[in-house]
């Protein structure tokens, strides 16, 4: 076994991406995945497949982890977990920091090192410059295999708590899945008046592309509990929620996600921030809903 030697459990598109990256740079690479037809190109380039889970992990110290989630992982894993100890998981599959950081405790009870990471690539970007990933748990094992890592992404160490990469990455996904609802909400608004998507693009990008300023004007404000109603007040926002809100029934078009984010600024404003700026909603946010 070397330090070019990688095994790689999980061959979606994520998975086969990865193989074949650490193949193109030369590693030794252990195939394993539950339908195992989807290894087929990988073995013509070079990928040992193997039939066993067992025989996955006795194959490389470093084994890269690319399934559905942890489930899935639990899954996989637990017809071999004698042949776990003194294996490194790097577990690049999405769930949540309370889910990592129990996976990091069953590996660890079993003699393996545990490694989360939250992977902000597709796969056509893997092993491509330009990309990274969060990783977190044990320094030491992150740093001894940082050069193989690297082949796959660009890294973004975060820290010992195997839960931190996870939940940097759902804050992303978060922002990611609630952006991408507003932006075809929006062009459902502009489809009912016969308006197309190429059309919004330049208006959707600017609204978008002011985003890093306002982010970086109120984040300050935030970290400090401050949020004076000096530049926009949460009482405008309710109007202009509204205002969405009846667009869209207007249209015709589904209001689900406009009747939430009203609902939500009403709370604000039953909670005394009607004078606030609307970034006060977060004190809303903070707490479960009632
Ligand atoms: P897929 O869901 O397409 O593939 C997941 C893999 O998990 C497959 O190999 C599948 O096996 C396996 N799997 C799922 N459930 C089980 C189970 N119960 N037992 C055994 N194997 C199982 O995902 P991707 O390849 O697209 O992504 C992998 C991970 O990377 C996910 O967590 C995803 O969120 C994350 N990710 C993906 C991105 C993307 O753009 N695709 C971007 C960033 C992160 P089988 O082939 O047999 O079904």
């Amino acid at each position: 076994m070397s330090k070019h030697d990688v095994t790689v459990i999980g061959l979606g598109p994520m998975g086969r991406a990865m193989a074949s990256a650490f193949l193109s740079r030369g590693y030794r690479v252990t195939v394993w995945n539950r339908t195992s037809g989807k290894a087929d190109e990988l073995v013509g380039a070079g990928a040992h497949r193997v039939a066993t889970v067992h025989g996955a992990l006795a194959a490389s110290e470093l084994v890269i982890l690319s399934l559905t989630d942890h489930h899935a992982m639990y899954a996989v894993l637990e017809s071999a977990t004698e042949a776990l100890s003194g294996r490194v998981l790097v577990n690049l599959s999405s769930d949540t920091p309370e889910s990592a950081r129990r996976a990091a405790r069953w590996a660890s009870g079993h003699g393996a090192r545990y490694l989360t990471g939250g992977v902000q690539a597709s796969p056509p970007g893997i092993g491509q410059p330009g990309f990274s990933t969060f990783y977190s748990g044990p320094k030491e094992v992150f740093d001894a295999h940082r050069e193989a890592l690297e082949v796959l992404t660009g890294t973004d160490y975060r820290g010992e708590d195997p839960g931190l990469a996870a939940l940097y990455y759902q804050v992303g996904m978060d922002l990611f899945w609630t952006t991408v609802l507003g932006w075809l909400h929006a062009l459902a608004l502009a489809d009912a008046h016969g308006v197309s998507a190429e059309e919004i693009l330049p208006s959707a990008s600017s609204v978008l592309s002011g985003m890093p300023d306002f982010l970086t004007f109120y984040t300050q404000r935030i970290d400090a509990g401050e949020y004076p109603g000096d530049i926009e007040r949460l009482a405008m926002g309710v109007a202009s929620a509204d205002h969405v809100l009846q667009t869209a029934k207007d249209a015709g078009v589904d209001t689900s996600l406009p009747t939430a984010v009203l609902e939500i600024f009403r709370r604000g404003t039953a909670a005394g921030h009607a004078d606030d700026s609307a970034t006060s909603l977060i004190e809303v946010l903070k707490r479960p809903t009632a």
